[in-house]
């Protein structure tokens, strides 16, 4: 059991300052489990407490783990240059928790992509030595052949690897179809790849990370969803 005061409650989960959030409890505008409380020092059970604020509901929860289906022309980057965040595509709220992308996608990839504020879980989930596999569909530019499928698959040296990185699967979907799943993250690894390999990646989709599969997630694209405990347990 975890006790705190309203106020430190309400900022914990991104609802703003605390000044701002004392205004809102004072103003009357947050209920706890459905009862309003106007006295922000009042100290609450966080165990399975439900918020309302602005008459929207919100379960307290002390990290955030989200699955964001990302759309093309969003960058992962904390400090994007080029195009929006991929963060503008969560409720405010999120922002002020400091959440960040697990790993990046490019600006022109889509597909699943985690986001949470909890850092060991971030460092945990994109350390290399962690061998998620992640599953991409790629868009070939020239016809998938069987030699650029052995080649992906024996391995493929990119200019700044010490050694050549190999697909773990590299299935044909289609002429211009693949089926790619890598264990490393490394930067643009499967464009890079499939370049080297002698073709050219025309559109990238990831559409599982682990057991985690987008597809089960019921998400269209640029929407989000909070990950619990058992689709958490799809990324070991
Ligand atoms: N590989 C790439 O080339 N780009 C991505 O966004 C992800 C993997």
């Amino acid at each position: 059991m975890s006790k705190l005061s309203l106020d430190r409650i309400l900022q914990s989960q991104g609802f703003g300052t605390r000044k701002y959030c004392r205004t809102l409890i004072e103003d009357g505008e947050v209920a706890v489990n459905g009862t309003v409380i106007d006295n922000y020092k009042s100290t609450i059970d966080t165990d399975g407490l439900v918020l309302t604020v602005f008459d929207e509901e919100w379960r307290y929860r002390q990290h955030v783990y989200i699955a964001l289906y990302k759309p093309t022309g969003y960058e992962c980057s904390r400090k994007p240059s080029h195009h929006p965040g991929v963060l503008k595509l969560l409720p405010e709220q999120f922002t002020w928790r400091d959440v960040q992308p697990v790993g990046r996608l490019d600006h022109d990839t889509t597909g699943l992509l985690l986001i949470s504020d909890d850092g060991p879980f971030i460092h945990a989930q994109s350390s290399p030595k962690r061998h998620v596999p992640k599953v991409y569909q790629a868009t070939t530019a020239e016809p998938v052949t069987d030699a650029l499928v052995a080649q992906m698959l024996s391995g493929v040296q990119l200019h700044d690897e010490p050694a050549p990185l190999a697909a773990l699967v590299c299935a044909p979907k289609g002429e211009h179809q693949l089926e790619i799943v890598l264990e490393q993250g490394k930067y643009h690894q499967v464009k890079r790849m499939l370049a080297a390999a002698g073709n050219h990646c025309n559109a990238l989709h990831r559409s599982a990370i682990g057991g985690l599969q987008l597809a089960d997630l019921g998400l269209k694209e640029g929407e989000w969803c909070y990950l619990e405990e058992e689709q958490l347990g799809l990324l070991a």
